[in-house]
């Protein structure tokens, strides 16, 4: 019989084979049918670690004993206290307020929601987001509507509100960005929401952090508030904890989530500046923050952030980031050159390709048949559109990496020889 499960970003009319994956360790995945498979893009972006990590486990195992679940509105409870306290301890000193919610997507829409709550609070009309062209923040509706438009979002375009969109910086195209920031400033929207350095869906494209640090320049003379949704770019994936540190800036609001429980369970925070809390603070029933879902705070994913947290105390991970974004750097310059590579790049953890195809036609056939191939490697990759890009747990070892490259090279000759 044939699996009721209809799955997310899955064409099941096209019949693909859906593994069955038994356990994790590291940066392999075991299957029902006795595969070890290469986990190179951290199980979509999440998996920091490394799967199963036995620190991240022992917390889980050790919470669910105690505690499982608890409402989060009017009462607290330790794994929580901690995750706020750990948080405080080692993002930018002026993010003094922790919300949480429970996945990407919606500590973006809490974002959007504080900004638009500040300034309604503040008596002043600003409600305009302004984002970048080519973003994803997320597939719930105002997930979608402040990223970018495209097939995936067409069905549902008329529930999605009205942005307005600064250009991509791409390289020498900074300052026409600047620019039309400067200009939609002016109008005084309500905040900028941005990925600093990489946009992930749109394709690993990364700009420079000179760019991020005047785009940040640009918010601040005008008031609007800079939202920074750092849910992939977070934890040591951009190289440093924060890709925001990179520029040096301290956004006015950060979302954070995937690596924030080692990428074990699901959490998010929001991290907003005092004032944005302020404008909040009453004893006016009416001006409270009203968002809320069942599960904010898990204490069992609470469990598994305090654990993350520690990890990144006391053990090697800035260390190990390095050493990763060595070898990746290393090992995408020798594709770099190869005929029908174009724009190869790396940023920490990250590294990325472009397949030069001309027949857009033909793109469409390309992912799925690369998918395919990978597959068939024993490798989880999942290439986005003519976009081939590596992002493994920060634990993987020289072989597996080697056998990535391996396949990354095979696909850009075959694809070269059909195509
Ligand atoms: C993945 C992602 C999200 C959405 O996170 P989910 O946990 O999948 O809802 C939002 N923003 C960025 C930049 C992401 O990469």
């Amino acid at each position: 019989m044939t699996s009721p499960i209809w799955h997310p970003f899955t064409q099941h009319g096209l019949r693909e084979p859906i593994p069955l994956v038994t356990h994790g360790k590291g940066a392999a995945l075991y299957t029902d049918d006795g595969r070890r498979i290469v986990d190179a893009i951290s199980s979509w972006w999440v998996t920091t670690h490394g799967h199963a990590h036995p620190r991240i486990m022992a917390a889980i195992a050790e919470q669910a004993q105690r505690l499982d679940q608890i409402i989060f509105a009017g009462w607290t409870h330790q794994p929580a206290e901690d995750v706020a306290r750990g948080l405080l301890a080692i993002m930018p000193a002026s993010l003094t307020r922790v919300f949480f919610s429970d996945s990407g997507s919606t500590s973006v829409e809490v974002a959007l929601k504080m900004a638009l709550g500040h300034w309604a609070n503040r008596g002043e009309a600003r409600t305009r987001i302004v984002v970048m062209q080519h973003s994803y923040h997320g597939d719930t509706v105002g997930g979608m509507s402040v990223g970018a438009r495209g097939v995936f979002s067409a069905a549902y375009a008329p529930l999605l509100f009205d942005v307005a969109t600064v250009p991509f910086p791409a390289a020498g195209c900074g300052q026409e960005t600047l620019d039309a920031l400067e200009a939609v400033c002016r109008t005084r929207p309500a905040a900028f929401i941005v990925e600093p350095l990489v946009l992930g869906a749109g394709g690993m494209l990364m700009y420079g952090a000179d760019t991020l640090r005047a785009m940040h320049a640009i918010c601040a003379k005008h008031d609007v508030l800079f939202i920074a949704d750092e849910v992939m770019t977070g934890w040591g994936r951009t190289g440093a904890l924060l890709a925001c540190e990179q520029a040096g800036i301290a956004p006015d609001i950060l979302c954070l989530s995937k690596g924030l429980t080692g990428g074990s369970l699901p959490l998010a925070v929001t991290m907003a500046r005092e004032d944005i809390y302020a404008s909040h603070l009453s004893t006016d029933r009416a001006r409270m923050f009203f968002h809320s879902s069942s599960y904010t705070a898990n204490p069992i994913a609470c469990a598994a952030a305090v654990a993350n947290l520690a990890i990144w105390r006391e053990e090697p991970v800035a260390g190990r980031v390095t050493a990763l974004a060595e070898a990746q750097a290393e090992r995408m310059a020798r594709l770099a050159n190869l005929p029908g590579v174009a724009n190869a790049r790396t940023l920490g953890t990250i590294a990325a390709l472009d397949l030069e195809v001309t027949d857009a036609g033909y793109l469409s056939a390309l992912a799925p048949r690369l998918l395919a191939r990978f597959r068939d490697a024993d490798l989880l990759l999942r290439p986005l559109g003519n976009t081939l890009y590596v992002m493994p747990p920060y634990c993987i070892e020289a072989g597996d990496l080697d056998r990535i490259y391996d396949a990354l090279a095979d696909a850009v000759a075959q694809v070269r020889a059909t195509g």
